[in-house]
């Protein structure tokens, strides 16, 4: 989905010659270039030629209250006129920080003790696995630090975070996942399920899976237990009817701590102000980003609770500091703009808006269950998927995926093609009118590329 690579001092040429891209294949961006956007408004961004595209993935699973937000960048410029930095370590502290931190207690659907503030949500996964082996060792069981995650989950690239993710290319060629990160079932239903499994058989079958792995390695190895309450990156892949219960017995049982990764299903995606809300997950870590702050600017957070807290208060005490902390940790002005996000967030209830409009998108999601090339549509709130097939593509994963998108984006729409796999996760501002927008797109596409 090119622009002109032409013009020699071109934004498009110069980002050839100077960028290296996230999740690019780089020679292809070499050949290719890339797509310039160059503004934002409500559900909609533009590129650099003046096209309008309606962005049905919040640009990344994030931009909740919609582009061009103005009260966001007024938060933002206050802040930046009044402290626009100050750090959070060796017991500094300022407002912003403190205020988002006390909001982010208060929201929690469950009992949290403290709140932790990162830059991203890799940041905050890495900063959880630190945490997880701190208070093991604070609590003289150092042998107790493997964490289970799940295949396709997606928990972020650093080296702790992507071994955390359980997604080849974000293993292959990094020599990753490291020592002491294991991985167990996914829950995909459809995939996974044998004939005749019921949901609930399944889900059992998973949980009986993660017991099977924990005796394996020894209950006393393991530590944490992490997911997504509905697996994004991976698929939009959303977990069977008792899967979470199932799961849980397993956690309790063996006094392994759950740790949910909320980075896509908080602040409403689902319908709930937490996917741990939704599916009555009761997480004693919780990591957020993303919708925190519309991704208006970077800031993540990691919700702990008391048995977390105090063994990591003591450890430090012992050692004489919890020698962990990011130069931005808690940046005010990202915290500023956290808060004003949150207040839109509740004012215009959001989250309601997600569960007026989700029956509505769901239907025009599986309504294109029906269309030769897909194989299944999952969703919950307003995040779904299609997952598609078609045998002139078979032979190259992600073929029909790239065709689907291109075919999106030439008639005005950005979506994902994660693999075969096409995601949806518009800002929670949308209403109906342009939910029918995007699926009269995608319809359109599937009858060009079939
Ligand atoms: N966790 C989940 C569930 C995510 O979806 C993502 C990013 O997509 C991350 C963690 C990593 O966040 P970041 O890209 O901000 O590092």
């Amino acid at each position: 989905q090119p622009s002109s690579t032409e013009a020699p001092n071109s934004i498009e040429a110069k980002d050839i010659a100077y960028q290296l891209h996230s999740y690019t294949n780089a020679r292809k961006q070499e050949a290719e270039g890339s797509l310039v956007i160059e503004r934002g408004e409500g559900v909609y961004v533009f590129d650099n030629n003046g096209k309008r595209y309606i962005e049905s993935m919040a640009g990344l699973w994030s931009v909740a209250v919609g582009f061009g937000e103005k009260r966001l960048v007024e938060a933002a410029t206050r802040q930046m006129a009044k402290l626009p930095y100050y750090h959070t370590f060796t017991q500094k502290t300022h407002g912003p920080s403190v205020d988002l931190a006390e909001k982010l207690i208060a929201m929690a659907p469950v009992p949290m003790s403290k709140a932790y503030f990162t830059n991203s949500g890799s940041e905050a996964n890495d900063t959880v696995v630190k945490i997880v082996r701190y208070r093991s060792n604070a609590l003289g069981k150092p042998e107790k630090k493997k964490i289970i995650s799940r295949l396709k989950g997606y928990h972020g690239v650093t080296l702790a975070s992507a071994s955390l993710t359980g997604l080849p290319n974000n293993h292959r060629a990094f020599d990753l996942p490291m020592p002491g990160i294991l991985h167990t079932t996914c829950p995909h239903y459809r995939a996974g399920a044998v004939p005749g499994e019921s949901e609930l058989e399944f889900s059992q079958r998973c949980a009986n899976d993660l017991e099977s792995l924990i005796l394996a390695e020894g209950p006393d190895t393991v530590a944490a237990f992490i997911g997504e309450p509905v697996i994004g990156a991976g698929g939009v892949i959303v977990p069977p009817s008792g899967y979470w219960q199932a799961i849980q017995a397993v956690l309790k049982k063996y006094d392994i701590l759950l740790i949910a990764d909320e980075v896509i299903c908080g602040f409403g995606r689902t319908g709930e102000m937490f996917g741990s809300t939704k599916y009555e997950i009761e997480p004693d870590i919780m990591t957020l980003s993303k919708q925190l702050s519309s991704s208006y600017l970077p800031i993540s957070a990691v919700l702990i609770n008391d048995r977390i807290y105090q063994p990591i208060a003591d450890e430090s005490a012992l050692i004489g500091t919890f020698g962990h902390g990011f130069t931005a940790s808690g940046h005010p002005v990202a915290a500023a703009v956290a808060l004003e996000n949150l207040a839109i967030i509740e004012e215009r209830d959001l989250v309601g808006n997600v569960r007026t409009l989700s029956p509505h998108f769901l239907s025009r999601l599986r309504a294109l269950e029906s269309h030769p090339l897909a194989v299944e549509a999952r969703g919950v709130g307003l995040i779904g998927a299609l997952e598609t097939y078609h045998a002139a593509f078979a032979e190259k994963p992600g073929a029909l995926g790239a065709a689907l998108n291109r075919a999106m984006h030439e008639r005005g729409l950005i979506a994902r093609n994660l693999g075969d796999t096409i995601a949806f996760c518009p800002p929670l501002i949308i209403n109906e009118a342009q939910i029918d927008e995007i699926f009269d797109i995608v319809e359109a596409s599937f009858d060009a590329v079939n």
